[in-house]
């Protein structure tokens, strides 16, 4: 019996995976090599101390601390311990000394003389995880530029629409789009309307640089920024010293029937996002604004102080 016991172990610890069994009052009974590695660069139990330790108190203590993947833990162990599920599978993220890893903790049963025991697995999935983390942001970032495209720009306003909607806070965006761009290419070629556009995606980048904003292209060459929690004085003068910056950099632009340099067009709008309203206004006031910039003579901004569902209150036209 020994023998086969020795046997068994050394199989479990030549696994990878960390593998504890506990009984279902949560106290342990047997834990492999892996498991006490992950342990100590995980930080959870000393080698002394896991053997009067208890999982599912130790789940339960973390949980009420606020830690939720401890708290799912728990409900899960729980749930195949009363045979309610057969098996339970929880991936789960996992700050060590070293790196963030991700692991899949995976719960089973079996009973043996009358006893019911629970056998605890934590893979680790962090390659899969990081795999993943690369698609989801490659998804959200335009090609060229390397800044976020549309996509994550719809995401991030909806996002920030509800929090402000929780909070009563303002939300500023702002519609940009490049004068006569057109005549950059026809002029210098394609290659060189690329290199400005990058170049100027990463101006416009610097004036979203709070959590709360993004700076995303919108499509060709329009680009957005929008300003969460900010006023319409605020986004004002982060915007209005952009499209002066821009105007300063006399970037050539020498076909343009306007100016021999680049220039800009911003429409402007802030709105306190409510139940009356949606982020479609926002989006809208803001096309509208930049509509009226680029028939007031372009190198203009054209700002709201405040949108509703229906209308924009005033509008003010801010030319060179
Ligand atoms: P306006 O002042 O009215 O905005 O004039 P515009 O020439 O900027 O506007 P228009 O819509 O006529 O042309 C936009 C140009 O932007 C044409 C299009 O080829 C160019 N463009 C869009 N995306 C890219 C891109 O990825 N690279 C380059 N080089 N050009 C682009
Ligand atoms: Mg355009
Ligand atoms: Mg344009």
């Amino acid at each position: 019996m020994k023998d086969n016991y020795d046997f068994l172990k050394a199989v479990v610890d030549a696994t990878m995976d960390s593998m504890v069994v506990i009984q279902t009052d949560g106290s342990f009974v047997f834990t492999n090599k892996s498991w006490h590695e992950l342990g100590r660069v995980s930080q959870w139990f000393t080698d002394s101390k896991w053997q009067s330790a208890n999982y599912l108190t130790a789940c339960d203590v973390a949980a009420a601390k606020g830690d939720h993947f401890a708290a799912k833990a728990a409900k899960g162990i729980r749930k195949v311990s009363r045979a309610e599920q057969d098996v339970y599978y929880l991936e789960y993220p996992c700050d060590g000394l070293l790196a963030s890893r991700w692991f899949v903790m995976r719960v089973t049963q079996f009973s043996l003389a009358d006893t019911q025991y629970l056998v605890i697995s934590h893979h680790d999935i962090t390659a899969r995880k990081l795999a993943e983390q690369e698609a989801t942001d490659l998804a959200h970032l335009d090609d060229l530029t390397g800044i976020s495209n549309r996509r994550r720009f719809e995401e991030f306003l909806s996002h920030q629409w509800r929090r402000s909607v929780r909070m009563k806070t303002p939300i500023s965006l702002a519609m940009i789009d490049i004068d006569h761009f057109k005549q950059v290419n026809d002029t210098y070629g394609h290659g060189i309307g690329d290199k400005y556009l990058k170049f100027l995606s990463s101006i416009f980048s610097k004036s979203a640089n709070r959590p709360d904003d993004i700076c995303a292209r919108y499509g060709g060459e329009e680009f957005t920024i929008l300003l969460g929690s900010t006023d319409s004085s605020g986004a004002m003068q982060v915007i209005e010293k952009l499209l002066k910056n821009v105007r300063n950099l006399k970037i050539p632009n020498e076909n343009a029937s306007t100016k021999p340099t680049l220039t800009l067009s911003i429409g402007l709008a802030t709105i306190y996002p409510d139940k009356t309203n949606e982020y479609e206004d926002l989006l809208l006031a803001a096309d509208k604004l930049l509509y009226s910039a680029k028939t007031a003579g372009r190198d203009t901004l054209a700002l709201t102080t405040c949108v509703t569902n229906t209308q924009m209150l005033d509008i003010t036209i801010i030319s060179a």
